[in-house]
């Protein structure tokens, strides 16, 4: 691999466009960065300054505390140093956008993380032509095949009124930052109140106060009589299962929202009375399809199943190879719970996060 001619080189700080001198989603801190998303593996704190889509600002603004934040609309191009960069929705959480990077006419699109599926919330994943397309591959395996939306919310809500009737707390365990919102207008449509846990309510009210018009929903409080969450719903994020702060809402049921779901084993370890696989990360065929229609000739395949896959794109005849990266790895939830602050701010437990289930043997082909 010649990395030096690459318009986007594979660094220790990340991936770099060196023609105009900015990384996207660099893990280290460095001069210019462009931001796919706001999750803490992809959104890192310390560089000079940072390039995100509008929607993304806010939470940036609350993921990484007073940094020079320049933000875009979907389509719109900037150029830095001479290189033309532009941001196509990725339809994974709000704001989450591909980077389009064009030089010298050659075209290359760093992914994120991205699905298919248009959720109503995140964008419709809008597939962008390219030469070299990177690539996600959190669910990269065939066994990863999601339902659809609206099936998954129809089990959540009988889930929930079920719960209901039997006089118990429905606690729904997703990720503080996409599939909170995304569960949103599923457990409206139950017309219970809903709750939420510190981390979760903290990107709520971040984006209630950018203008987002989100189904209203209150925090859990300390002093919330035990009684109002009888029979109605709870957000909160996995790392908050098995706290004491959880047993406040006895007699519940908790239901997990995560991809992971669907392997089954996975329900039983986290000791989950159901499991829903929910997940903002687009399946093996969502892959597939997203990776066809950027008609690349070359795809370069980060966190998850990396070599499996690219193993697979290659003997469809799509030049592959896997790149080591630093997503992933880092817990979505870690930062969000140091956020969650007050008494019911739960300690961090290792939470299980996606990056450390990829090695828990479940990738076998
Ligand atoms: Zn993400
Ligand atoms: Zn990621």
């Amino acid at each position: 691999m010649l990395m030096a001619s690459q318009l986007i080189q594979f660094t220790d700080r990340g991936l770099y466009c060196s023609a105009g001198n900015f990384y996207i989603d660099p893990w280290k801190p460095v001069d210019k960065a462009v931001i796919t998303h706001a999750h803490s593996d992809h959104a890192r704190p310390g560089s000079k300054a940072y390039l995100c889509h509008h929607f993304t600002k806010p939470l940036l603004e609350l993921r990484l505390g007073d940094y020079p934040i320049e933000s875009l609309e979907w389509n719109e191009p900037v150029w830095l140093d001479g290189v033309k960069v532009s941001l196509h929705p990725a339809g994974h959480i709000i704001g989450s956008s591909q980077v389009r990077v064009e030089y010298k006419g050659e075209v290359w699109v760093v992914s994120g993380d991205y699905k298919t599926e248009d959720d109503g919330i995140s964008g419709q994943f809008e597939p962008v032509q390219c030469d070299t397309f990177i690539t996600e591959s959190t669910f990269g395996l065939p066994i990863y095949k999601w339902k659809p939306q609206a099936e998954i919310f129809s089990n959540i809500g009988n889930w929930i009124r079920e719960n209901h009737e039997a006089g118990k707390t429905s606690i729904l365990m997703a990720y503080s930052l996409g599939k909170a919102q995304r569960l949103l207008p599923c457990i409206e449509a139950t017309g219970l109140p809903i709750f939420l846990h510190g981390a979760v309510y903290n990107v709520h009210q971040t984006l209630v106060n950018a203008g987002w018009k989100l189904p209203f929903a209150e925090r859990v409080a300390q002093d919330t009589p035990k009684e109002l969450y009888k029979g109605n719903v709870v957000i909160a994020p996995g790392s908050a299962d098995g706290t004491p702060w959880i047993k406040k809402f006895s007699p519940f049921n908790v239901g997990v929202c995560s991809g992971w779901m669907q392997v089954r084993g996975n329900r039983r370890r986290r000791n989950a009375d159901a499991g829903f696989a929910l997940s903002d990360h687009a399946d093996w065929d969502g892959l597939l399809q997203a990776i066809k229609a950027t008609g690349a000739q070359k795809v370069f395949v980060t966190h998850g199943f990396q070599s499996a896959f690219s193993r697979y794109l290659n003997e469809l005849g799509i030049e592959s190879a896997e790149v080591k990266t630093e997503y992933g790895t880092e817990d979505e939830e870690t930062s969000e719970i140091k956020q969650a602050d007050g008494p019911e701010g739960i300690e961090a437990e290792a939470p299980e996060s996606e990056g450390e289930q990829i090695n828990n043997g479940e990738n076998n082909l």
